[in-house]
């Protein structure tokens, strides 16, 4: 029996409608930018497994020092204890992040790290003695699967059944470049009615809304209102960390930083789950008392596995590299070639880019796991390229080392897949 029809005994996979979507494809192997199946199919992963393996697949600078690691310190409780891979990770990490960001929070993935920077915002107003209980974020927000997460992300048909659960969230919409005066008028209006604690936001780019893209000059606007009125601001760099964007932040292309920033992901370069709160010194400073209770009361059984801090040390290391640097402008200008092929397309609606991260909506109404959609999919695995459409979106955020072939054998693939829809 093949591997993808004894996962169908025991198997319940993520996001999945079984009875509609019963089939997989069992993955043997992962190199560089290059996925091998069981039957020896393989496929360029253009979208980095879900933005995670930016530097590739198996890179042996990163298994290397994980293989290393693993013989000296494998796990160890991090409350009372600490370790080398967690302070030299502390170390380069802050050094790289926003100025005012000093201090870090260890978790094991994006949700709990949302989760977390969402009670640091609400403890911060409760251990200074005023009670604020209403969070604000973005429409089309994605956030996580956790249920303060899930709270703030936008409602979508998959949180139905939990809805009645969530957290009080106000709503506001994303700066395109003229609604701005109107966001402003909102908030004053919002302010005025409701206790708002935290403003969670994914800056720039909204993933799981389909990369999403928005104005820089508003969302700093935003942030310094924030500021103003003591909302705390909680960053969701989940995605958009770790040069993305062009930058290593989204976060850096605001003047106005960021009180909280949630990172997971591409924080460890693919090779094991760990996420991370970090917060300013005045946030950590709210909780830093004589009284034990206001502590911040949240604790994960592997957090700051040392290996899960030495792959992330090693991945912020290749990221300041100047190979990865020039790569990622390399990708930027391809894509901006691209841009100019593939706008014009009487399919194509209209396209977008920040950094490296590309995305063209096809002027075709689709369901987000429609037929068409699935059609697409299809299309692209058949032709050897990963490319996961969300509804009538086709995106790329492949890793930085994708050669300028494999990249433009992607880009082919778009071009070919529009001719059958
Ligand atoms: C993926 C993602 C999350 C959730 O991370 P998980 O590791 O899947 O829990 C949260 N926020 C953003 C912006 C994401 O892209």
């Amino acid at each position: 029996m093949t591997l993808k029809e004894r996962d169908k005994k025991h198997l319940w996979h993520p996001l999945t409608q079984h009875k509609l979507h019963p089939e997989t494809i069992a993955i043997v192997k992962a190199k560089a930018c290059t996925l091998t199946d069981e039957d020896g199919n393989t496929y360029i992963d253009a979208i980095a497994s879900w933005y995670t393996c930016m530097y590739g697949h198996c890179n042996p600078f990163i298994t290397e020092r994980v293989t290393t690691q693993m013989q000296q310190l494998d796990q160890v409780v991090f409350s009372g204890f600490t370790h080398e891979p967690a302070v030299k990770l502390s170390e380069a990490l802050i050094a790289i992040l926003p100025d005012n960001q000093n201090k870090l929070f260890f978790s094991d993935n994006g949700s709990t790290s949302v989760e977390i920077g969402i009670k640091m915002a609400l403890q911060y107003h409760f251990n200074h003695g005023d009670k604020r209980s209403v969070l604000l974020a973005f429409e089309d927000g994605f956030h996580g699967d956790t249920f303060g997460a899930m709270s703030v992300s936008s409602l979508s048909v998959y949180n139905g059944p939990f809805e009645d659960f969530f957290l009080d969230v106000k709503r506001i919409p994303t700066p395109n470049g003229d609604n701005h005066e109107a966001i402003l008028n909102l908030l004053e209006k919002l302010v005025l009615e409701h206790d708002i604690a935290g403003f969670v936001y994914e800056p720039l780019v909204q993933g799981a809304a389909a990369m999403k893209m928005h104005n820089a000059e508003g969302l700093n606007q935003i942030l310094k209102f924030c500021k103003a009125h003591q909302i705390i601001t909680v960053a969701d760099e989940v995605m958009t960390g770790f040069g993305k964007t062009g930058k290593h932040f989204a976060s850096d292309y605001m003047d106005t930083m960021p009180d909280i920033i949630c990172m997971s992901k591409a924080l460890t370069a693919g090779l094991l789950p760990m996420a991370i709160t970090s917060c300013s010194q005045d946030i950590y400073d709210a909780f830093y008392s004589d009284d034990m209770s206001k502590g911040l009361f949240h604790g994960h059984t592997y957090s700051a596995n040392p290996l899960a801090c030495t792959a992330a040390l090693a991945g912020i290391e290749l990221l300041q590299s100047d190979d990865i640097q020039q790569n990622i402008q390399r990708i930027s200008a391809a894509h901006q070639q691209f841009n100019a092929r593939i706008k014009n397309h009487p399919k194509v609606k209209t396209t977008r880019q920040t950094g490296i991260i590309f995305a063209l909506d096809l002027d075709i109404e689709m369901e987000r796991y429609g037929n068409l959609r699935d059609k697409l999919l299809v299309f692209f695995m058949d032709n050897g390229v990963f490319l996961r459409p969300l509804g009538s979106t086709i995106y790329i955020q492949a890793p930085y080392i994708i050669t300028d072939s494999e990249l433009e054998k992607v880009y082919k693939t778009i071009e070919n897949a529009l001719e059958i829809l």
